[in-house]
C-alpha cells in the first residue's frame, strides 16, 4: 500500500512542516505536551478501524474480543494509577476528549436546566464549566444547564471560597465543579466538599490540567473528596487526545440532615457517554490511554513531573525577578499566569511577539481584567519543555529569551501607539532591525 508521502504528498508535507515547527520552537502552551512514541503507535494502529458501540461484554457489533480486553485494561490501569478500589470507583474511558467528558457528566447527573457552578472562564475556569457572557450563552453547558460562575478575588487572584459558599446556598446547584485551565494554585478540595455537602450538590473535579501531577503524587488528589473526577489525557498526563470520567459507586451521605444519597452514577454516566452523546469509542485512543496510564505509574514519570514543577518555579521566579507581575504571586503547579498590565503590553501582543521568536504561549485574562475580549496576560506552562529535557538552567535561558522579546515588543508598541496587528508586525520588524543596527 502507498505511504502517506506517496498517496498525499500535500498533506505529508504539511505534517512535516508542523513537526519542524514543534521541534524548532519552544512549546509553552500549558495544556500541550509531546506524547510518547508508544502512544503514537497505538493512535495510528489498526484499532482505528473497529466499531464497538457499547461497553465490554455488551457491544452492538461483533468482533470485539480484543477491543474489550483493551478497554478493560485501560479501565484497570486508570483505577490503579489513582489508587482507587474498583468497589468504590468506576471509570469510563470512552469520552472523545475533555469537553465531551464534562458534558456527559452534566447530561448524566442533571436534568435539562438544572444548575451548575464552575470557576468563571476569565478567572481560570474552562468553557465547559458553564461559560456565558452578559450578551451570549457561549458553551453548550450554559445553554442546556443554568450556570452561575464563581470567581477569584481580584486582588489576590485566589478563589473566593466564602463567596462561592454564599452563592451556592442561594443558587442550590446540582453540581459544583472544582477545576482549572489557568489557575496556578492548589484547589482546596476539602473546602469544596464542605460547600457541596451544605447544599446537597455533587462535587465534580475536573483535573484535566493537573492529572499527571496528581498521578505522580506531587499535589493533593481530588479523589478523597470528589464524587466525580473528569480529565483529559493529553496534558500533563502526556497521553493521547482523549477524555476520562471517574465516578463513585455506592452510598455516601451528602445532605446536612444525614440523608443518604444512593449513587447510581455508574449507570447514569455510562449511559450519558453512550448512547446519549457518543457513538463508537475511538479505540485507538483508548489503547493510547492504557499505555499512558502504564507509563504514568513509573518512577521516570514521577521524576518528569517533579521536574515540571521545578521548571515552573524557576520560570515564575525568573519572571518576577525581571520585574514581571505574576497572578497570585507564584505557582504550585505547571503553569504561570503573567499579568502584563504594568508592562505596557496586552496579552495578544505578547503572544504575537513571542510567536515571532518561536515561543508558543497563549493570551489569557488575568484577575481583575475588564474585558475578556482583550486579555492582559499570557499563560506559560512547562510540561512540554520538560518532556524535551529542559531543566532549571535551560528555563533561566528561556526566561531571558521571553524578557528580551517582550522588551523589544514594548518599544515597538510605543512607536506604534495602538496599531492594528498587521501594522504591528511591520513596526515590530522595523524596530527590531533598527535595534540590531544600533547594536552593531
Ligand atoms: N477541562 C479543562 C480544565 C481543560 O483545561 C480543558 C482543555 O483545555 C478541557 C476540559 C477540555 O478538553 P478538550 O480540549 O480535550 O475538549
Amino acid at each position: 500500500q502507498a505511504t502517506l508521502e506517496e498517496s498525499d504528498p500535500e498533506l505529508a508535507n504539511l505534517i512535516k512542516k508542523e513537526k519542524e515547527r514543534q521541534r524548532e520552537g519552544l512549546e509553552m502552551i500549558a495544556s500541550e505536551n509531546f506524547t510518547s512514541v508508544a502512544v503514537l503507535e497505538s493512535l495510528s494502529s489498526c484499532l482505528t478501524n473497529k466499531y464497538s458501540e457499547g461497553y465490554p461484554g455488551k457491544r452492538y457489533y461483533g468482533g470485539n474480543e480484543f477491543i474489550d480486553c483493551i478497554e478493560l485494561l485501560a479501565q484497570k490501569r486508570g483505577l490503579e494509577l489513582f489508587n482507587l478500589s474498583g468497589d468504590q470507583w468506576g471509570v469510563n474511558v470512552q469520552p472523545y476528549s475533555g469537553s465531551p467528558a464534562n458534558l456527559a457528566v452534566y447530561t448524566g447527573v442533571c436534568r435539562p436546566h438544572d444548575r451548575i457552578m464552575g470557576l468563571d472562564l476569565p478567572d481560570g475556569g474552562h468553557l465547559t464549566h458553564g461559560f456565558f457572557t452578559p450578551t451570549k450563552k457561549i458553551s453548550a453547558t450554559s445553554i442546556f444547564f443554568e450556570s452561575m460562575p464563581y470567581k477569584v478575588n481580584p486582588e489576590t487572584g485566589i478563589i473566593d471560597y466564602d463567596k462561592l459558599a454564599e452563592a451556592a446556598k442561594n443558587f442550590r446547584p446540582q453540581i459544583i465543579i472544582a477545576g482549572i485551565s489557568c489557575y496556578s494554585r492548589l484547589l482546596d478540595y476539602a473546602r469544596f466538599r464542605k460547600i457541596c455537602d451544605d447544599v446537597g450538590a455533587y462535587l465534580m473535579a475536573d483535573m484535566a490540567h493537573v492529572a499527571g501531577i496528581v498521578a505522580a503524587g506531587l499535589i493533593p488528589s481530588p479523589f478523597e473528596y470528589a464524587d466525580i473526577v473528569t480529565t483529559t489525557t493529553h496534558k500533563t498526563l502526556r497521553g493521547p487526545r482523549s477524555g476520562v470520567i471517574f465516578f463513585r459507586k455506592g452510598v455516601r451521605s451528602t445532605k446536612p440532615n444525614g440523608d443518604k444519597i444512593l449513587y447510581d452514577l455508574e449507570e447514569r454516566i455510562n449511559q450519558a457517554v453512550f448512547p446519549s452523546l457518543q457513538g463508537g469509542p475511538h479505540n485507538n485512543a483508548v489503547g493510547g490511554i492504557a499505555t499512558a496510564f502504564k507509563q504514568a505509574k513509573t518512577p521516570e514519570f514521577k521524576a518528569y513531573q517533579t521536574q515540571v514543577l521545578k521548571n515552573a518555579k524557576v520560570l515564575c521566579d525568573g519572571l518576577i525577578s525581571r520585574g514581571y507581575q505574576v497572578a497570585t504571586g507564584g505557582t504550585d503547579v505547571h503553569l504561570v499566569l503573567v499579568d502584563l498590565r504594568k508592562a505596557g503590553l496586552t496579552g495578544a501582543k505578547a503572544e504575537y511577539i513571542l510567536e515571532e521568536v518561536g515561543i508558543a504561549c497563549n493570551k489569557n485574562t488575568v484577575p481583575g481584567d475588564k474585558s475578556a475580549m482583550n486579555p492582559s496576560g499570557i499563560r506559560l506552562g512547562t510540561p512540554a519543555l520538560t518532556t524535551r529535557g529542559l531543566v532549571e538552567k535551560d528555563i533561566e535561558q528561556v526566561v531571558a529569551f521571553i524578557d528580551d522579546a517582550l522588551k523589544v515588543g514594548v518599544e515597538a508598541a510605543k512607536v506604534a501607539g495602538s496599531p492594528k496587528m498587521a501594522d504591528y508586525h511591520k513596526v515590530l520588524e522595523e524596530n527590531a532591525t533598527v535595534k540590531a543596527k544600533k547594536d552593531e
